[in-house]
């Protein structure tokens, strides 16, 4: 722009450009680095079943940034796109979330720890990624985590319309007991007659529709069909996203199967999330 006005100045405009240009390469390459030498770091938010008993963790990726504090994956997640990082990103997450949750069992004992999924997004490393089936393989291998603890979130768009190869990668990997479920649900472009070609055991309804629950009719109408529908189709509901306890309580009426959200527990460090097993089932607020 500068240049079209023929002054040949930089513009005021055009500094700020290439600045935020700048610290996008810089945040880029201090991504990459942070993933290969292992400072990313994992938050895990329970997921209770409807009496509060604690089914499983979400992996949530932070970055700890030396110099901006804690970033969230709002944050990065554009920068890993930008940077082709995502593929690298969702390899760090699995190899340390299952590491983590290996260890559970000694932890907290064989019956508290041992049952307790670990669920990891995906949205870098995808089914129809040759190596797919491979490296959740290793990082199963490597970590001996228990195949029927691994759930795997990706979200809808990555789902519909899958090719035969892609459904196959699932489908060896849900033969040896891993769980997919589709992130987000309702947010993406398919309606509720697609739930049936999704290939997802778990569907996480969105927190869109869970906010909205206990106040708005129509929010309502969209959990109990969705509801309906997962369970006519052998898929269980996680409810994403539960604040308060009348959406708790709501969301319970219609049957959903499990819960996660800020009601219950925020997404803590490693170290706060096993007390929390310690302690058993997640106490549950009286509706309102
Ligand atoms: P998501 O998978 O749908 O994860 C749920 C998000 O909702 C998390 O945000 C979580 O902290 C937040 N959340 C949980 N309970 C509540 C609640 O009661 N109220 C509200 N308002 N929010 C709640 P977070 O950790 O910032 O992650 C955002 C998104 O980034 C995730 O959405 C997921 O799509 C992506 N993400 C997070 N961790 C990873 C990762 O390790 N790998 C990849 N590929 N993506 C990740
Ligand atoms: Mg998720
Ligand atoms: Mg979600
Ligand atoms: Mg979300």
């Amino acid at each position: 722009a500068a240049k079209a006005r023929g002054t040949g100045r930089v513009s005021i405009a055009s500094d700020k450009l290439i600045a935020s240009a700048n610290s996008q390469m810089l945040l880029e390459g201090q991504l990459r680095e942070a993933i290969m030498n292992d400072q990313l770091v994992l938050h895990y938010q329970p997921v209770v079943g409807p009496d509060g008993a604690v089914l499983s963790a979400e992996a949530l990726v932070r970055w700890p940034h030396p110099e901006r504090g804690l970033l969230y994956p709002g944050d990065f997640l554009p920068v890993a796109e930008q940077g082709d990082l995502l593929g690298e990103l969702d390899r760090w997450v699995l190899r340390a979330a299952f590491t983590e949750a290996a260890e559970w069992p000694q932890l907290c004992g064989a019956i508290l720890g041992g049952g307790v999924g670990i669920a990891v997004n995906l949205s870098g490393l995808v089914p129809g990624d040759p190596e797919f089936v491979d490296v959740v393989s290793a990082s199963v291998a490597a970590t001996g985590i228990a195949w029927d603890r691994v759930v795997l979130e990706l979200v809808e768009t990555s789902l519909i319309d899958l090719p035969s190869r892609s459904r196959e990668a699932m489908a060896e990997l849900v033969e040896r007991g891993v769980r997919f479920a589709v992130d987000d649900f309702g947010t993406g472009y398919s309606s509720l007659a697609r739930l049936k070609e999704l290939p997802a055991q778990i569907i996480k309804i969105d927190r869109r529709f869970v906010s909205g629950v206990a106040t708005d009719a129509s929010d309502f109408a969209v959990a109990r069909a969705l509801v309906d529908m997962a369970r006519a189709m052998g898929r269980s509901c996680v409810a994403e996203g539960v604040e308060n306890a009348t959406q708790f309580h709501v969301l319970r009426g219609v049957g959903v199967d499990a819960y996660q959200g800020w009601l219950l527990s925020k997404p803590l460090p490693a170290k706060e999330f096993r007390e929390i097993l310690k302690l058993g089932p997640v106490h549950i607020p009286r509706g309102t």
